[in-house]
């Protein structure tokens, strides 16, 4: 059975659809990168995938029963979400954000895992610092291992389940992105699911075992990366000339050199605007 399954999912907004007929079926333990544009709807998809957003038509399944069906408590326990942007209002410290992540849940076990988080994302010494007080990276980080708690709450509960990234190295130094991938990658050896947004291709490609290509809410490629980041996707959804190397594994490697000449540019079918 599939961790995640979505059959037909279309996302519209007023005269806008943002998805288009997606269906896509992640296997337990698969890391999925997902690319493309600003605009393309990476954030829709996984919102949906989340069960945050519901499909204007199509469904989601987790673990077999639709998402729908799960109360807010058991989503909690078998998916995890990490937002693009969080901003904290009240001045909570690091520690206090990264215990979120139980929940209700309370006791030793707890604050193990909530040290354990601390030190993946290298924070052990900004445990009793305001949330705010931190760099944006910092402060990514501590949502990060917020989100590692919640994975390891839903483990202990219901087994592996399933851990959702917007572009959860968008702040990051290289050291740290390349840690948070390596944590993601970690829980899915474990059997975890990971489906992450990425905008770096060379970070996508060491990452994932496959990259699904979004365009314009349509699925413009899914596959390995070797056959997903190529020269014709760089030209024709992202719209830069670029060469696509091998590096010794055999990964792909992105050099872009430049962007489309202006003037061919793809306006969107759904009229929304590119960001
Ligand atoms: P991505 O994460 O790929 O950059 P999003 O999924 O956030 O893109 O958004 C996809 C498109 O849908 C964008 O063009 C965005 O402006 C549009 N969009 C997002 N939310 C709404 C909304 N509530 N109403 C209308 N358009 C929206
Ligand atoms: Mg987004």
């Amino acid at each position: 059975m599939p961790a995640v399954e979505a059959s037909a999912i279309s996302v519209r907004i007023g005269a806008s659809t943002l998805l288009h007929d997606v269906s896509l079926s992640l296997e337990a333990g698969t890391t999925v990168a997902v690319v493309g544009p600003n605009g393309a709807g990476k954030s829709t998809l996984l919102r949906t995938l989340a069960g945050e957003l519901k499909p204007s038509s199509g469904t989601v399944r987790l673990k077999g029963r639709r998402i729908s069906s799960y109360s807010a408590g058991a989503l909690a326990l078998h998916r995890a979400v990490l937002s693009q942007s969080i901003s904290v209002a009240f001045p909570f410290t690091v520690a206090d954000i990264v215990r979120m992540g139980a929940g209700e849940r309370a006791g030793p076990a707890v604050a193990a895992l909530v040290e354990a988080a601390l030190a993946e994302v290298d924070l052990e010494g900004f445990r009793d610092r305001i949330i705010m007080t931190l760099s944006g990276g910092e402060q990514q980080r501590a949502q990060f291992a917020r989100i590692l708690v919640q994975v390891a709450c839903g483990e202990a509960a219901q087994g592996p389940g399933v851990l959702l990234l917007d572009e959860p190295t968008a702040s990051l130094d290289l050291r740290h992105q390349l840690d948070v991938l390596e944590i993601a990658r970690r829980c899915a050896a474990r059997g975890v699911t990971v489906v992450a947004i990425l905008h770096d291709l060379n970070l996508a490609a060491l990452f994932a075992e496959r990259v699904i290509v979004l365009d314009r809410g349509h699925i413009a490629g899914d596959g390995p990366p070797s056959e997903t980041i190529t020269d014709a996707i760089l030209e024709d959804v992202f719209g830069v000339a670029g060469a696509v190397g091998r590096a010794a594994a055999g990964l792909p490697t992105v050099l872009p050199h430049a962007a489309r000449p202006a003037g061919r540019d793809k306006s969107s079918p759904a009229g929304g605007a590119h960001h």
